[in-house]
């Protein structure tokens, strides 16, 4: 008899037999506060009905194109629609499924337009688990170590996390840019550099938010030295921090934009966006892959697309948002670290929030952090933790959330720290 491999049975002891909004319900009928979306998936919440309906329609005429035999409706409207939507210039998609492989697109298309071979990325990152991606994610050391060799040409430079170095946001982000200076002079020379790859919110990193004068930074140094400006918005694409794009916040100009997760409502799919004579210096063939743009999810991604316009679930995510934010302050106030650890630090932005546990002398608790995090999935509040040392409790509920469901969350979260 075959088993799960002992990485899937120890994640979680939740049978789900259904999802429906911001709920989901085990096999025993018992419904559990959702806030994890499936690590920022289903941002229209589990099965949406107008997701449901368009993709019941297009399983029932097409289930699989491929684009390098047949093209099909649901991927030429998909990508009318996602023009809308992205930032002006990036007018050019190529669609895989998975936030990773789309990473690794956007690392071979930046290679491939500059022909430059280094990729700089920032402390804390997380960009996915393929080699190519891990290689380029510093966010934990479980997912680097073990299986090298990574792939080589990867820098590291800081990110202004502020919290961690005990200082300012503008003394860390003076830092960040003068090490990410140093980094350029000293490890990967610019004409050595094809892309800085960044997220506008460290997600697996621990819910750090960027600011404009790091993005601004990046966005100078890219155009000095003709390198690419990459923002990963995997997991803060789609409305997840109250604007469409989390780089909005800080008046970021990528040059590719990497999406998936919120993209299509829990179906697998991911995009990387970038302008069209950019997008061309790939070659035909060195991009692609079997069940890229598949039909079924290129339909749910536009009934998504429907949804998070029609229901404004862009808008919803920033006042839920601030809303779940105040609450977590109220409780960490309560909960600050003394004698015993506690909640050193809540930030986020928009649906995007974590509190951060600290021991009594101001060391990343995770152990105190994965307790809670049991405590609130035993009161029927689902949960993931990031950070270093899994030390941040994180929401990310689905974009259809109430203010009543965020009361909910919040009640059971102070019962369960
Ligand atoms: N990039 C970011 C910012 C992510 O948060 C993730 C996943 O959490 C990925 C890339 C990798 O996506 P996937 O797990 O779909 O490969």
């Amino acid at each position: 008899m075959a088993t799960l491999s002992p990485v899937l049975k120890q994640a979680t002891p939740v049978l789900a037999a259904r999802g429906e909004g911001v709920y989901v319900y085990d096999e025993a009928g018992r419904a559990h506060l959702d806030f994890t979306a499936g690590i920022g998936v289903t941002s229209t919440g589990h099965c949406h009905p107008r997701v449901v309906e368009a993709a019941q329609r297009q399983v029932a005429t097409l289930v699989h194109g491929q684009y390098t035999t047949v093209m099909h409706r649901p991927l030429l409207t998909l990508t009318e629609r996602l023009g809308e939507v992205l930032p002006a210039g990036l007018d050019s998609l190529f669609y895989v499924n998975s936030g990773s492989e789309a990473v690794e697109a956007a690392m071979r298309l930046a290679r491939q337009a500059t022909g430059r071979p280094n990729i700089v990325v920032f402390q804390g990152s997380f960009h996915g688990r393929t080699i190519g991606a891990a290689s380029l994610t510093t966010s934990a050391s479980k997912y680097r170590s073990g299986f090298g060799p990574l792939m080589p040409g990867v820098a590291i430079a800081p990110f202004p996390d502020a919290f961690h170095y005990g200082w300012d946001e503008e003394t860390a982000t003076r830092f960040a840019l003068r090490e990410l200076d140093q980094v350029l002079a000293t490890v990967s020379a610019p004409a050595d550099t094809a892309a800085f790859f960044v997220e506008p919110v460290l997600g697996e990193g621990g819910y750090v938010p960027a600011n404009t004068t790091f993005l601004r930074g990046l966005r100078e140094r890219a155009d000095r030295h003709g390198i690419l400006l990459v923002l990963d918005e995997v997991q803060t694409g789609f409305g997840r921090t109250g604007m469409f794009w989390g780089h909005e916040h800080f008046a970021g100009r990528p040059d590719i934009v990497v999406t998936a997760k919120g993209l299509a409502s829990g179906f697998p799919l991911s995009a990387i966006a970038a302008p069209t004579a950019l997008m061309e210096k790939a070659w035909p063939g060195s991009q692609g892959g079997t069940y890229g743009g598949n039909a079924v999810a290129c339909a749910a991604a536009i009934a998504t697309l429907d949804v998070i316009q029609d229901e404004k679930l862009v808008e919803n995510a920033a006042e839920r948002g601030k809303e779940l934010l105040a609450g977590l302050r109220e409780v960490a106030a309560r909960h600050a670290p003394g004698s015993g650890p506690g909640i050193g630090d809540v930030r986020g932005l928009g649906l995007m929030a974590g509190s951060e546990f600290v021991t009594a002398e101001g060391e990343p608790d995770g152990a105190t952090a994965s307790r809670v995090q049991a405590a609130a999935s035993r009161r029927g509040l689902l949960l993931l933790t990031c950070g270093a040392q899994g030390q941040v409790v994180r929401m990310i509920p689905p974009l259809v959330v109430t203010a009543d469901q965020v009361r909910e969350g919040l009640g059971l979260w102070a019962e369960a720290v």
